[in-house]
């Protein structure tokens, strides 16, 4: 990562300082410089090009050649041979410096106060580009022009704002203004203040931020909160929170030093941070949770507005449920308007939507849960190059991925494709990341799930495509952000995947790699009592669960009120009723017979609150499990699972015990697959994915006893595991289909 991140100006002053000539210019794969002086001056410029770059500039590799010396008396920059220089990489949009915070908090910098300070360093990127170069007239700070200070820190190799793009200053850029429910413009002197204000009263701000709007509350305001949720039709899905400092995020949550390091980060991602025992922050923000999503002030506005504002504030996307992220000033009004008392707004368009970024601590590494700002376009790099091909995703979650040589370049987070917004919005991710990266696909890779949009918007390009199953699909995916090869043991536990033989899976053990696996093992399937109504409303997963392990029925609690007939009947009879594999239903399943919830309102709920319910450790009780063997394929067996989970909440076992016990008999299950998988096919080498590795009571104690036992793990924490991941795997799997080695899952 070279280009756009001040790595030319940095290259151009080591080199004035050693007294060389000589030339950097940009390549398409990233820089040619050229240096001539004395050996022992070379030598140093070498030593410091590896260890002084800019922050946000990454060093692949090096290759150094010597050269015959030539007449050249200076150091030059962009230099190339037709004398257009172009910039072939967009960095992502990055969060405010340490030199930009401390001029942003100087009363005697000229940039005091102003909400829209940036440099090379740091500064909206992704979000503001329209097409390529990455140059300001294709920026949406084209509106914007310099006045002469700007310009001159702008054309001044020695000065931090060298090429900054989005530079700007109070006297030349954008405004940030405070306008009232109605969109009326409100007559404050500082509209941060005022905005800051309103929130101290308990008010609801909508704010403009890098990649769209966020609506803020103060977080210690129950009330506050509990209006906002029922403005925006989010019952009970956590609210992120932003917070000054780490200082501050340190008394509300425990944090690691990779967690602090996390927050810190140029990306500023959203981290998942295990709450304390701290009555400051209202229980409605987080409910069911034992971890709080939060994240520092990235941009200028937001560390304005957090100074200003009470100390921990609720920044929620700002969008109906499930609906793609707001943008645009006169959408919000119209679309927040209903929900925001105030906006805080300002006059830098935003061309592309990115939500942020969420991340976990998992097993000692920083794990994505949803990559996107500040993380994307960077590529992720792959083991080797291939022809370009564009993975699609899947239905929830979506994200696309372009390769290109070994470049994965994923979208942003684009969202759960059942609704026309966010198919819109992935219509324009598809094209914009061909246009931005200058890549047309020679195949398009699809979900074999031939009723997603992503499938048939595939179909609809005019371009070749191939569907692949949506566990092979992970599988790859956690090779490739490996590097790895395989073949390997693919332990995939998913909430929902069409399987290749029409049922839903989601509890797999598949062994091979990215050209095709086999299917060593699969849970027993179990009936889906209701189709979509059972997803949302877990009591009749719980109910068609226990029937199918159990002819009689034992009565238990959380069948109390409910309307067992109609389902029951529908059971008998069969018709329309799936059939799955999935681990995450069978979550659901055990947290609605436990009692603990069955109806959710977001995807997952009912697995959190099990998780959550365990504690942080499994222990070592188990229920009993059974491994079944049918015609060369391996059963995981459910039905005992549930027998003994239903047993125990018959005999008053507390919830916590019946959780952990369960965490514990899943490890179990899976160590005993795993050992057999090992030992048929000779691989000791385990990659696990499949959205259910979120749960991280299984994932750290899963991966802890596969170390343990002598194997080898490979995880995901580039990409998440559950389906923002999919779209590498896809496009990997493509491209050992264009190669003729492509087999499938058999
Ligand atoms: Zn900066
Ligand atoms: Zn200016
Ligand atoms: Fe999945």
């Amino acid at each position: 990562m070279v280009q756009g991140v001040g790595f030319r100006p940095f290259v151009y002053r080591i080199a004035v300082a050693e007294g060389l000539t000589g030339f950097i210019r940009n390549t398409a794969s990233g820089v040619l410089i050229e240096v001539q002086g004395r050996p022992g001056s070379v030598g140093e410029f070498s030593r410091r090009l590896c260890c002084e770059g800019p922050p946000l500039s990454r060093i692949e590799a090096i290759v150094e050649t010597a050269l015959p010396p030539g007449e050249e008396t200076e150091f030059s920059i962009g230099v190339s041979g037709s004398g257009e220089e172009v910039e072939t990489l967009v960095p992502p949009d990055i969060a405010l410096c340490r030199d930009c915070r401390r001029e942003l908090f100087d009363p005697s910098d000229r940039r005091f106060r102003y909400p829209f300070i940036n440099c090379t360093n740091c500064g909206p990127r992704y979000t503001i580009v329209d097409r390529l170069p990455y140059d300001r007239p294709f920026t949406s700070m084209h509106g914007f022009t310099m006045c002469p200070e700007c310009e001159r820190e702008y054309r001044d190799p020695f000065d931090r704002r060298f090429h900054a793009q989005p530079n700007a200053c109070p006297v030349c850029g954008p405004r940030a203004v405070l306008l009232d429910a109605s969109g009326e413009l409100l007559d404050v002197p500082d509209a941060v203040a005022g905005a800051a204000a309103m929130l101290r009263q308990g008010k609801i701000v909508a704010l403009k931020g890098v990649g769209g709007f966020h609506l803020t509350v103060d977080a210690s305001n129950g009330k506050a909160v509990e209006n906002l949720r029922e403005r925006k039709g989010r019952e009970a899905k956590p609210f992120a929170v932003m917070m000054r400092d780490p200082v501050i995020v340190s008394t509300y949550c425990s944090l690691s030093p990779v967690e602090t390091e996390a927050l810190s980060s140029p990306e500023a991602p959203i981290v998942l941070l295990r709450k304390k025992a701290n009555d400051g922050i209202s229980s409605s923000v987080a409910p069911g949770n034992d971890r709080l999503g939060v994240m520092l002030p990235y941009s200028p506005l937001h560390a304005l507005l957090c100074a200003d504002a009470p100390e921990v504030l609720v920044m929620t996307s700002a969008n109906f449920s499930e609906e793609p992220i707001v943008t645009d000033n006169e959408e919000a009004i119209i679309r927040l308007g209903g929900i925001a008392d105030f906006f805080l707004v300002h006059d830098r368009p935003i061309y592309l939507k990115c939500d942020d970024s969420v991340t976990v601590e998992l097993s000692g590494r920083l794990r994505q849960l949803r990559r996107s700002r500040g993380y994307v376009p960077v590529p992720v790099f792959l083991r080797q190059g291939g022809p370009v091909v564009l993975g699609t995703g899947g239905e929830l979650k979506n994200t696309l991925a372009l390769l290109k040589g070994n470049h994965a370049l994923l979208s942003q987070h684009i969202g759960d494709m059942k609704n026309y917004d966010a198919f819109s919005h992935f219509e324009h991710a598809a094209r914009h990341l061909q246009h931005l990266f200058q890549a047309t696909p020679e195949l398009i890779v699809h979900d074999l799930h031939p009723g997603y949009m992503t499938t048939r918007w595939a179909e609809e390009q005019g371009l070749p495509v191939l569907g692949v199953q949506h566990h092979h699909a992970h599988l790859a995916s956690c090779l490739a952000e490996n590097r790895e090869g395989g073949p390997v043991i693919g332990l995939i536990l998913d909430g929902t995947g069409y399987g290749t033989d029409g049922t839903i899976w989601g509890g797999e053990v598949l062994i091979g790699d990215e050209s095709g696996a086999e299917r060593f093992a699969m849970f027993e399937k179990m009936p889906i009592a209701g189709g979509e109504t059972a997803i949302i409303q877990p009591w009749r997963l719980a109910l068609g669960y226990l029937w199918r392990s159990s002819p009689e029925l034992p009565a238990l609690p959380f069948m109390e009120g409910r309307p067992l007939g109609p389902v029951l009947e529908l059971l008998r009879r069969g018709t329309g009723v799936p059939e799955t594999s999935s681990c995450g239903r069978l979550f659901d399943a055990v947290a609605a017979l436990v009692g603990l919830r069955g109806e959710i309102s977001y995807e997952g709920q009912a697995a959190i609150e099990l998780m959550h319910a365990a504690g942080p450790e499994a222990g070592t009780k188990a229920f009993p499990h059974e491994i079944k063997r049918e015609k060369g394929l391996r059963l995981m067996l459910v039905s005992p699972v549930v027998m003994a989970v239903a047993h125990s909440v018959n005999r008053m076992v507390p919830v916590p015990d019946i959780s952990r016990m369960f965490h514990r008999t899943l490890v179990n299950l899976f160590l005993d697959i795993i050992s057999e998988a090992a030992t048929v096919s000779g691989i000791r080498t385990v990659a696990l994915s499949g959205g259910v590795f979120q749960n991280a009571l299984l994932f750290e104690t899963l991966v802890t006893e596969l170390e343990n036992a002598g194997y080898r793990t490979l995880t995901h924490s580039l990409v998440p595991s559950n389906d923002g991941g999919l779209s590498l795997g896809q496009a990997v799997i493509g491209r050992s289909y264009l190669a003729g080695r492509y087999l499938g899952v058999s």
